[in-house]
């Protein structure tokens, strides 16, 4: 008999250490709104994220963008060191995060843990409309040639005190769904749920958790509620990224924004794949606290 191992998502206890100062900048994204006039959007997410904490700074990516070098070249053109990187999460193996993922770790030009789930490599496809492979497009000892030291886990992991890996993320609610991605399993062609993907939540001191998104492939919702079971912390100030929107139904974004309303979420900044019509609807309901972010914009706290 073949027995399936559960799934099981580790509980971090809360942490303690609060980040004093935290950046993040849209390296690129898909809209032609650009924050200079050099700079190149394009399908796809890479967020650079800078903390303070105790005095010290640190760099994170997540996601890498799409390919070639796009994320590197606006990083470039507003002054940001790529070297400095200290370490990667992929938030799933989508093309459009992952396509530069290479150019990026031989910029970076020393060996950084990148940390990712075990289904990040799995096969993933769409239809568009024909049948197209979107997974990632290089295998992992090319990872390694690069300089990644892949850390594949289920479990949430520290970046930093304070900057945690969502791990992988328990699917509770029952108005969303991932459809439209296939994967395959013993040689059939079956509906991928698309379970890499992964959040980065941060600890901001004074404010609560920042919770990043690539594109929240498992819900907004499922991940605001992860962010809060595996650090402990019940107060989410903002959310930031692609909330995987576009198709959803009228129930959907409803639901979701209801919820979002009764955390009391201070700030959304929406990109990549939220959608035009949930950004509007989220503008709606948050008014000034909704800022649709671009290509080159950073948000402080
Ligand atoms: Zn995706
Ligand atoms: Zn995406």
């Amino acid at each position: 008999m073949n027995l399936i191992k559960p799934k099981v998502v580790r509980i971090l206890k809360p942490t303690k250490a609060s980040i004093e100062k935290l950046k993040v900048t849209v390296l690129v994204e898909d809209s032609v709104n650009v924050k200079k006039p050099n700079l190149i959007p394009k399908h796809g997410l890479s967020l650079l994220v800078e903390t303070k904490l105790a005095g010290v700074d640190s760099r994170f990516l997540m996601d890498a963008g799409p390919g070639p070098d796009i994320a590197l070249r606006n990083a470039g053109m507003i002054d940001i060191d790529m070297k400095k990187i200290d370490s990667m999460m992929l938030s799933h193996g989508h093309y459009d995060h992952t396509g530069a993922l290479l150019q990026v770790l031989k910029h970076i030009d020393h060996s950084i843990p990148i940390i990712a789930h075990p289904n990040v490599f799995s096969p993933k496809f769409a239809y568009k409309p024909a049948l197209t492979s979107i997974g990632i497009e290089f295998d992992q000892p090319a990872i390694k040639a690069a300089g990644g030291e892949l850390l594949l886990t289920r479990d949430s992991i520290a970046l930093l005190n304070g900057v945690l890996s969502s791990g992988e993320i328990l699917r509770k609610t029952y108005f969303e769904n991932t459809k439209g991605f296939w994967t395959v399993e013993c040689n059939n062609l079956i509906d991928d749920t698309v379970s890499d993907d992964q959040a980065l939540f941060i600890n901001v001191r004074n404010k609560g958790l920042v919770i990043l998104t690539g594109c929240a492939h498992s819900g907004i919702i499922n991940t605001v509620r992860q962010a809060k079971r595996v650090t402990g912390i019940e107060n989410v100030y903002a959310i930031i990224g692609g909330f995987h929107l576009e198709q959803a139904n009228d129930e959907r974004l409803q639901k979701s924004i209801k919820e979002l309303k009764e955390i009391y979420l201070k700030r959304i900044y929406p990109c990549h794949c939220t959608g035009k019509k949930a950004i509007s609807q989220l503008t709606k309901s948050f008014g000034d606290f909704c800022i649709p972010i671009n290509t080159g914009d950073s948000i402080e706290f």
